[in-house]
């Protein structure tokens, strides 16, 4: 017998899929992102986006792309390490440096490779690496590319991650976690994890704060600046562009010497053409914007809105720190239902099912930005009342 077409196992995956009700969709945007997107030809109030600072269709950030790419132009040619390093780049880099109060930084064109570099770049077979069970999806698949031994403990359980880490005899061990959890947003309980690094032969801490920085801590440099935690505590701070700075790719920030052994030895920057440099022109902007910090005075205020107003009216909302509010439903086809009935009344808040989240944890994720008005606010509290009564 022959072996099958690829087009019989691909449609018989996605049957499979379809008949577990996991099949997932695209939906169509029209016009810039912000909290009024236009989706499938219709306008909706969105609390769907990563956009947390407003910053993805800023005027000044768009201006900044404009005219860096009348200077340098779209594409950069190359990788970093041929001649795709352009000055704004350099710039940015430093900006960043700078913004995390770290001596330096690095740019990957997405986060999803930062991640692939961090691990892979400085643990091989020889190594551990321990995780948090609810981790982004690119650190576990940086754990399992990196070769080292990859271990998973329960999410933001200290204790458990102690035990693990007192059982391992490898030669270097890494704890990866992320600072804010993108499906709970919840933030990683960094002091604790740090204490257990500290003890049972050392581990070094890395922590992905794609959904923290910008947005979490009194000036917004994220989760280790809510715990107040530094270089020493911490020695790999991961960092996206892609949220709260609104626009595209990632960096790495941490001492001169981390810095350049992920230049000189990480595949994912290595052999990969480097961002278009007007990106990291507006990016350098958008930074700028979001340290200042009215963008995040204004996110707060409309999370603290629907925190209240959700208290009041008996919403089910799990109150965080971050601007990622899940509203826990249970079944697949309530959140499925409810997401459905939201849209009916023109309110975008996408349903997370598993296996993205437990089984028995499907759920309504909320998320806020600086565009949102109390008005809008005051929609979502109603609309959720409505559909969930
Ligand atoms: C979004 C995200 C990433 C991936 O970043 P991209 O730049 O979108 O590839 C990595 N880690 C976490 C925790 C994220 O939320």
């Amino acid at each position: 017998m022959g072996m099958r077409s690829l087009e019989e196992v691909a449609r018989e995956r996605l049957a499979a899929r379809a008949a577990d009700g996991l099949l997932r969709t695209r939906t169509l945007l029209d016009g810039a992102q912000g909290v009024h997107p236009v989706v499938d030809g219709r306008r909706v109030l969105s609390f769907a986006s990563n956009d947390y600072l407003g910053l993805a269709a800023h005027p000044l950030v768009v201006d900044a792309l404009r005219k860096a790419a009348r200077e340098y132009g779209v594409g950069s040619g190359a990788s970093h390490l041929l001649t795709g390093h352009s000055r704004p780049h350099r710039d940015l880099e430093q900006a960043l440096a700078e913004y995390t109060g770290r001596p330096r930084a690095v740019l990957f064109s997405t986060g999803y490779m930062a991640n692939l570099a961090v691990v892979s770049a400085l643990l091989d077979r020889h190594d551990a690496v321990f995780e948090d069970r609810y981790n982004h999806a690119s650190l576990v698949d940086a754990g399992l590319l990196s070769r080292a031994r990859l271990r998973r403990y329960p999410h933001a359980d200290a204790a458990s991650l102690g035990r693990q880490l007192s059982l391992s005899s490898e030669r270097h061990r890494m704890v990866v976690t992320d600072g804010v959890f993108s499906m709970d947003g919840d933030l990683a309980p960094l002091r604790e994890l740090r204490a257990q690094a500290e003890g049972a032969g050392g581990a070094w801490l890395c922590v992905d704060d794609a959904h923290g920085l910008g947005v979490v801590g009194p000036t917004g440099r994220g989760t280790l600046e809510v715990e107040g935690l530094g270089l020493q505590d911490v020695p790999v701070l991961v960092g996206t562009l892609g949220k709260a700075f609104g626009t595209f790719g990632a960096f790495v920030a941490g001492s001169e010497a981390l810095v350049e052994a992920l230049v000189q030895f990480a595949r994912s920057y290595i052999y990969t053409t480097a961002l278009p440099p007007a990106l990291a022109a507006a990016t350098l902007e958008s930074v700028r914007v979001a340290a200042q910090g009215e963008a995040r005075d204004r996110l707060h205020a409309a999370m603290g809105r629907f925190r209240d107003g959700a208290a009041q009216r008996g919403l089910p909302v799990i109150p965080t720190p971050s601007p990622i509010h899940p509203l826990i439903l249970g079944g697949s086809g309530r959140a499925v239902a409810a997401s459905r009935a939201l849209l009916e009344r023109g309110i975008l808040v996408p349903a997370i099912r598993p296996p993205t989240v437990p089984q028995g944890a499907a759920r309504l994720r909320i998320s806020f930005s600086a565009a949102h008005s109390t008005a809008d606010v005051d929609r979502l509290l109603d609309a959720l009342t409505a559909v969930l009564s």
